[in-house]
């Protein structure tokens, strides 16, 4: 169960948030736990996570060590921080800030040399699947993202499917049309990979969605802001 806080809370609300959330999740033996901060969050999350059951991660990476690349951040610094996870591929870095499936796997690779885990994104946009192009956009986004890794590479991956219409926008992808797209993504991951399942996820909707046999957990972006909210679905 990951939590995706995007581009909010200070180091001060990062503090806050462990106070209330460990308490609410320290018994929690069936997942493992992620949150998943903003940079500039991280030391304040590791420092206040130290010892608990939940881990820490990055949003991003880039691909080099060190070098020149203002603004950027390596997978051996997050590492050394104290991190475990990184999400690679979030369709706001695709449709923002111009990832592709090649940089995708740049980035996978990167974060994996480093030590750290990846969650690894892919999903379809509105168009795509009224078009009924989900299958083909999946499988595009594997072939490009994914299929790259080597066996030892993709044991440390989870892949996260996210319909890009169903983030932050409260629409979800019925559990049904969900455990398809995981299907399709099963089809070409091996039956060992873990497929979360990413898009408006509330504490109302993660026991039908976790129903599923298809689906191995959730990324959470908006309900993850909230201990209390973020505590439901993990304990769903
Ligand atoms: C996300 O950011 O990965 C996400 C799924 O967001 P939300 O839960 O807000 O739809």
């Amino acid at each position: 169960m990951a939590a995706n806080w995007k581009m909010y809370k200070t180091p001060a609300e990062t503090k806050t948030f462990f106070e209330n959330f460990l308490p609410l999740v320290k018994d929690a033996k069936h997942c493992e736990i992620a949150v998943c901060a903003p940079f500039v969050d991280l030391p304040a999350a590791i420092d206040a996570a130290a010892g608990s059951n939940v881990a820490i991660g990055g949003q991003n990476l880039y691909w080099a060590k060190e070098g020149a690349f203002t603004g950027e951040i390596s997978g051996p610094m997050l590492k050394t921080l104290g991190c475990e996870w990184v999400i690679v591929g979030h369709s706001e870095r695709r449709q923002y800030f111009g990832e592709t499936d090649e940089t995708v796997l740049k980035r996978t690779k990167a974060a994996i040399e480093a030590g750290l885990k990846v969650i690894v994104c892919v999903g379809e946009l509105l168009a795509e699947r009224e078009a009924g192009e989900t299958e083909a956009v999946l499988e595009k986004q594997y072939a490009g993202g994914i299929a790259g890794l080597s066996a030892e590479e993709k044991a440390q991956i989870v892949i996260a499917y996210e319909p890009v219409w169903a983030i932050g926008t409260g629409k979800t992808a019925t559990p049904e049309m969900a455990a398809d797209a995981h299907r399709v993504i099963r089809k070409m991951a091996g039956a060992d990979m873990r497929i979360l399942y990413g898009g408006s996820v509330k504490p109302d909707n993660v026991t039908a969605l976790m129903a599923q046999e298809e689906i191995d957990g959730a990324l959470v972006g908006g309900a993850s802001l909230d201990p209390v909210s973020f505590s439901k679905i993990v304990n769903f």
